[in-house]
C-alpha cells in the first residue's frame, strides 16, 4: 500500500490536446479518490498515466517512495480494474484469477492461497471451475477485482469498473467494492463519470473540466462548499437550480430579487459569508437545490413569506418516496461557460439539464400539488448557494 502523488502532471496528446492540465493531487496511503466529472474531461488520461499506460508529458506521478515516471507499467505494482472485464474466455475462474501471479512465476501454492482467499472475499468460491461465459455481469466483475486483488499491489487503478451492469447489480458491487477496499486497506483511485457513484464511495472527490481539476474534498464538503458553478451543477441530483439574481440591501439585512419576486437572505448566512456584502446592489448567481425547497401549503411550511416563491407547476414526477415539481422561475437561468459544460454532459447523459430558468424542487409525497396549478414554494434560505456571475466561483 502506498500514497499515490501526482505533481504538476500534464498529458497533451500529438495533436495538441491537452487531456490533462497541471494536474496536482495527493492521494493517501489506504484512501480512496474518485476522479469524477464529464465525458472529455481527462480523468481516464490522468489514471492511465499512474498505471503507465500512458506518457507524462510534464510533471511527476509518484507511488510510494519511488517516483515512476519512467518506470513501466508491470513494473510498478499497480492493478487495474478496466470497464470490460478483460477476462480469459478459455480459462477458469481460478485461472483467470491466477494468471498474473502464474506470470511472475509464483509458487504454485501461494498462487492457490491467494486464490482462494480472494475468491472467498468476492464470493466466488463456489465458481472457480467455472468459464467466464458461465457467470453472470456481475460476477465477472468479481472476477476482474480479483485478479486486481491477488497482486497484493501498492494501490488499485479503477476506470469506471461498473459501467457494464445494470442498475441494480452496480448499486450492489458498488457497496461491495466499497467494503472490499476498506477490508484491504489498499490505496484505490476510481475514475467514474457518475456522480452518485464518486459521493458514495469516495473518501474524497476530484472534480475535473476539461483538463483541469475543478475541486478535491470530502463528498460532503463538495456538495455544501461547492467552489464554482461547475462543481454546484455537477454534484448533486437533479442538479443544483442556478438563477440570476439581484442581493439588495444594507448589510444588515439583504433581499434576494429573482425577477419580480424577492427571498430574505437570513442574517446568519450574510453573517458567516463575509465576502457576499460586496455584491450588495449587484448581480449574483444564485442556486438552490431542488431538495433544499418544499410545498409551501404543506403542514403550514410557508408561513414566512420572505421564504416563499410562487409559479406554476408545469410537470410533477412521482418517484414514490418524492414528487419532483418542475416549474418556471422569474428569473433567468445562469449562462456561462460552466453551465453549458455542465449542460453539454446533462444531454450526453440524458439527464436531466441543470436548472436555470426552469426550476426543479423536491417535494414530500404528501404534497397535493397539481399540474398547471400555481405552487407555491418555500425555499429553506439558510440553505442558498451564491456564485459570482461573471467568473462562476463561489462565495464563501
Ligand atoms: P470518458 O469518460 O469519455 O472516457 P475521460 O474524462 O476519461 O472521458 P479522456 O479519455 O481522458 O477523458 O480524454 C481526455 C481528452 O483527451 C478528450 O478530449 C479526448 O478526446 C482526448 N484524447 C484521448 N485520447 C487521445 C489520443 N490518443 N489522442 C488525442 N486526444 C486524445
Amino acid at each position: 500500500m502506498a500514497r499515490v502523488r501526482l505533481d504538476g502532471v500534464y498529458k497533451i496528446y500529438p495533436d495538441g490536446t491537452r487531456a490533462v492540465d497541471d494536474l496536482h493531487l495527493d492521494i493517501a496511503d489506504g484512501e480512496f479518490l474518485v476522479l469524477v466529472g464529464p465525458s472529455g474531461c481527462g480523468k481516464t488520461t490522468a489514471l492511465r498515466m499512474v498505471a503507465g499506460l500512458e506518457d507524462i508529458s510534464r510533471g511527476t506521478v509518484a507511488i510510494g517512495e519511488r517516483t515512476v515516471n519512467r518506470v513501466p507499467a508491470r513494473d510498478r505494482d499497480v492493478a487495474m480494474v478496466f470497464q470490460s472485464y478483460a477476462l480469459y474466455p478459455h480459462l477458469t475462474v481460478r485461472d483467470n484469477i491466477a494468471f498474473g501471479l502464474q506470470l511472475r512465476r509464483m509458487p504454485k501454492a501461494e498462487i492457490a492461497e491467494r486464490v482462494a482467499k480472494a475468491a472467498a472475499t468476492l464470493g466466488l468460491t463456489d465458481h472457480l471451475d467455472r468459464k467466464p461465459r458461465n457467470l453472470s455481469g456481475g460476477q465477472r466483475q468479481r472476477v476482474a477485482m480479483g485478479r486486481a486483488i491477488v497482486r497484493n499491489p501498492q494501490a488499485f487503478l479503477m476506470d469506471e469498473p461498473l459501467s457494464n451492469l445494470d442498475a441494480k447489480l452496480r448499486v450492489q458491487m458498488r457497496a461491495e467494492i466499497s467494503r472490499i477496499q476498506r477490508d484491504l486497506g489498499v490505496t484505490t483511485v476510481y475514475v467514474t463519470h457518475d456522480q452518485v457513484e464518486a459521493m458514495t464511495l469516495g473518501d474524497r472527490v476530484a472534480v475535473m473540466k476539461k483538463g483541469v481539476l475543478q475541486q478535491v474534498a470530502p463528498p460532503q464538503e463538495l456538495y455544501e462548499r461547492p467552489v464554482n458553478l461547475f462543481v454546484a451543477g455537477f454534484i448533486g441530483s437533479p442538479a443544483m437550480n442556478l438563477l440570476q439574481g439581484r442581493l439588495e440591501g444594507d448589510g444588515d439585512g439583504a433581499l434576494l430579487h429573482l425577477g419580480d419576486q424577492a427571498l430574505g437572505v437570513p442574517r446568519a448566512l450574510l453573517a458567516e459569508r463575509p465576502a457576499l456584502r460586496g455584491y450588495l446592489g449587484r448581480g449574483i448567481a444564485v442556486g438552490i437545490r431542488p431538495e433544499d425547497m418544499e410545498d409551501a401549503d404543506l403542514d403550514g411550511a410557508g408561513t414566512d413569506g420572505a421564504a416563499v416563491l410562487s409559479s406554476t407547476a408545469d410537470l410533477v414526477e412521482a418517484l414514490g418516496a418524492e414528487l419532483l415539481v418542475h416549474f418556471a422561475a422569474d428569473a433567468p437561468p445562469v449562462v456561462t461557460e460552466d453551465t453549458r459544460e455542465l449542460a453539454r454532459d446533462a444531454g450526453a447523459d440524458d439527464a436531466a439539464a441543470p436548472g436555470g430558468g426552469a426550476m426543479i424542487a423536491k417535494f414530500s409525497p404528501r404534497s397535493q400539488v397539481a399540474e398547471g396549478r400555481p405552487v407555491r414554494i418555500r425555499v429553506d434560505t439558510g440553505r442558498l448557494y451564491f456564485f459570482d456571475p461573471d467568473s462562476g466561483a463561489g462565495i464563501w
